[in-house]
């Protein structure tokens, strides 16, 4: 979905409009230089309330509409590249409130079995009888404490027709059915699920397949506090959304070891693995496993042979070297869309041939949904046609060159206190050598989550903060 697609026809007078070209306005005016705070802290601040009123795509609208926003004189601070400014934006506008609905009219169109509802603002939605049958919310259709569907999928007529259908006082859908069993639907309830382009864009964008902003080695990396992220559900809302859409976010201020388990706590629970519920990177005799040694690490994605990969990855540095030991990540999505303009037929190799082991991307639906890359444990065993060995080589070679790309790569040093949080289907993450001294041990201790539990405690704090929608 193109960000055309996400533009309707607004009013440059309307108040939505104005709201947000000031806020575009304010960005410009932000101090230079100092900058990651900012990203989580003041712009999230700054730009939710006024972007919470509208939606993304008036936010869209309305910024394309201003155009560029001025440049302040000097080097462009960081909040101002495409990148962070779409950043931004969507920082703010990711938890939006839907306006009070009201339904002017409702029709049954009893050719198309569908009925068409028609809203006070102009707009109109259309719903299938047979999918609204489905989800009659009644309490012998639904349980409600459960919101769990009773109607069995073989007790629904799928080619229902309506007797009745009509607004009532109270502003709720009503429907009686041909058996003359009756459902009642809430207006809000129904225009979330309106059908159109736009309405399940908007709702994509709550779930799972939000859109995700794009980055390369200019990215200065989105950083919140610790403690307000642990304490103030704003925080950790901004904090999770970041983590959704940029895909990494850095904590300051972590105190002793110990607070991986905790951070995840904030979440839900900890993704239990064969290293344990939390592990500690360091130097160590007999490594079972290559972080565990002062050497170098490519850039890779963690446990990329399990059938369902650790979804997130935490990270805190308890100590650091005194030589070398920088972190690197790049985005693997980034990557991959580079890949496939570049070198279409790698691309199509990468993310069409089904290895049984350690499938390098993986692509569904036309959207790489996530990568898979660790050269320490690629297997040896590599289950492909004979003909398809050297190509599947020279692709992989293809994507790890575009990885290795200097613009592409994000160096960063962490130090005591630092926790990172990334997206361990998307970012590939690695390290440089460092010397390892017996009085100064360079150690990190992490965790992994899954998204399922993240995007859980996403929704939860979304609710809490901006109210039930
Ligand atoms: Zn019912």
């Amino acid at each position: 979905m193109t960000e055309e697609n996400l533009v309707g026809k607004r009013n440059p007078s309307s108040k939505h409009y104005r709201e947000v070209v000031a806020l575009s306005e304010l960005w410009t005016e932000l101090p230079q230089g100092n900058h990651s705070e900012m990203w989580m802290s003041t712009l999230a601040r700054v730009a939710r309330p006024a972007l919470q009123r509208g939606t993304s795509a008036m936010a869209c609208q309305a910024l394309r509409a201003c155009g560029r926003p001025r440049r302040p004189a000097g080097p462009l601070p960081y909040c101002l590249t495409l990148m962070q400014f779409r950043g931004q934006q969507t920082l703010g506008s990711a938890a939006l409130p839907l306006a009070h609905h009201s339904v002017r009219q409702v029709r049954a169109l009893d050719e198309e079995r569908i009925m068409e509802v028609e809203w006070e603002d102009g707009g109109h939605s259309l719903y299938p009888f047979t999918w609204l049958r489905d989800n009659c919310q009644c309490p012998l259709c639904t349980l409600e404490s459960a919101q769990a569907r009773k109607l069995l999928m073989s007790g629904l007529d799928i080619n229902t027709g309506v007797d009745v259908v009509e607004v009532t006082n109270d502003n709720k859908v009503s429907i009686v059915w041909p058996d003359q069993h009756t459902s009642v639907f809430d207006a809000e309830w129904l225009k979330k699920r309106c059908f159109s382009d736009a309405a399940r864009q908007a709702m994509q964008e709550e779930l799972f397949i939000n859109k995700r902003y794009y980055w390369d080695s200019k990215l200065h990396i989105p950083t919140a506090d610790y403690q307000e992220v642990l304490h103030d559900d704003k925080a950790a809302l901004a904090w999770l959304l970041a983590l959704r859409r940029v895909g990494i976010v850095y904590l300051k201020g972590a105190p002793e070891r110990g607070q991986v388990a905790r951070l995840a706590q904030r979440i839900g629970y900890l993704r239990l693995t064969f290293y344990g519920h939390t592990w500690q990177v360091q130097d160590k005799p007999m490594a079972n496993n290559v972080a565990y040694t002062s050497g170098g690490l490519s850039l890779h994605s963690d446990y990329p042979a399990l059938h369902f990969a650790p979804g997130v990855q935490f990270l805190h540095c308890i100590t650091q070297a005194e030589e070398g030991g920088e972190s690197e990540v790049v985005d693997g999505f980034h990557m991959a869309e580079q890949l496939q303009r570049e070198d279409p037929e790698a691309f199509r190799t990468l993310s069409s041939l089904q290895f049984d082991l350690v499938p390098p991307a993986l692509c569904e639906q036309r959207r790489v949904e996530r990568i898979n890359f660790n050269n320490a444990t690629r297997d040896s065993v590599l289950d492909v046609p004979l003909q398809q060995v050297q190509p599947f080589y020279r692709s992989l070679r293809a994507y790890v060159d575009i990885m290795n790309r200097p613009e592409n790569v994000v160096t960063y040093m962490m130090m005591p206190g630092d926790i990172v949080t990334f997206d361990n289907w998307r970012l590939l993450h690695g390290r440089r050598p460092y010397v390892s001294k017996p009085d100064r041990l360079r150690q990190l201790e992490g965790a992994y989550l899954d998204w399922d539990e993240v995007m859980s405690r996403l929704r939860i704090l979304r609710n809490s903060v901006h109210g039930n929608i």
